[in-house]
């Protein structure tokens, strides 16, 4: 069974940046529902209930043909919200200089790199994420997926939500940063200024998450 996390931080603390009512309808239903879903979807795949969500969604394959649809929906969004809450904090801040040297070597600089994250975010048609991954070659890359789709899902023959990003980046397994751009993380504050949630979501990225993953 899968199980909703906790928020690691309270529904008003990322205000003003992202609002409190955001914040729960975001966690309490949005991401709840996926988790149900995703439970009611495996029911009776007792070896699948009792995977690590990460593992899951990365071997949809070995997931039977008539329910990876609803997994693949499912336990993405259950698998992308619990990185995504681990990614935000009240804090907010700057990366470290070990952090902000491998971003200027990838991007030349924190404002080029901030700006082609935002290209990119704006540029997501519909709902999606944007993801800062580690490239095979070891630097940093962008890419954006649609739905709830991760880059750290294997690449699938061809299907209805086959991604579209380009054949290179899918290369890139290990995520760092994601931005989710589902109108339900902003339209209550926002409305369809998605470029002014992008820009607030600089206030509050936990930098200390970004550069873990990036050392695991
Ligand atoms: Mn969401």
């Amino acid at each position: 069974m899968f199980t909703l996390p906790e928020l690691p931080f309270s529904y008003n603390s990322l205000e003003p940046s992202i609002d409190e009512t955001t914040m729960k309808v975001h966690h309490d239903k949005h991401h709840a529902t996926y988790v149900t879903n995703l439970n009611q979807a495996l029911e009776g795949h007792e070896d699948l209930l009792n995977m690590e969500i990460g593992e899951l969604i990365s071997n949809l394959s070995q997931v039977p043909v008539e329910i990876r649809t609803k997994v693949r929906n499912n336990g993405g969004g259950h698998y992308n919200h619990s990185l995504f809450w681990t990614l935000l904090s009240p804090k907010g801040g700057e990366p470290s200089p070990s952090l902000l040297e491998k971003i200027n070597q990838s991007f030349e600089s924190l404002s080029s790199f901030k700006e082609q994250f935002k290209k990119a975010a704006l540029g997501r048609f519909g709902s999606g994420w944007t993801w800062v991954i580690v490239n095979p070659d070891g630097t940093l890359g962008i890419v954006d997926t649609p739905n709830q789709d991760s880059p750290v899902m294997e690449d699938l023959p061809a299907g209805p939500l086959r991604r579209s990003y380009s054949k290179a980046s899918r290369q890139g397994k290990q995520v760092i940063l994601g931005l989710d751009v589902w109108e339900h993380s902003y339209y209550l504050k926002y409305q369809n200024r998605r470029a002014e949630y992008i820009d607030a979501f600089w206030n509050i990225v936990n930098w200390d998450t970004v550069e873990k993953l990036l050392k695991s």
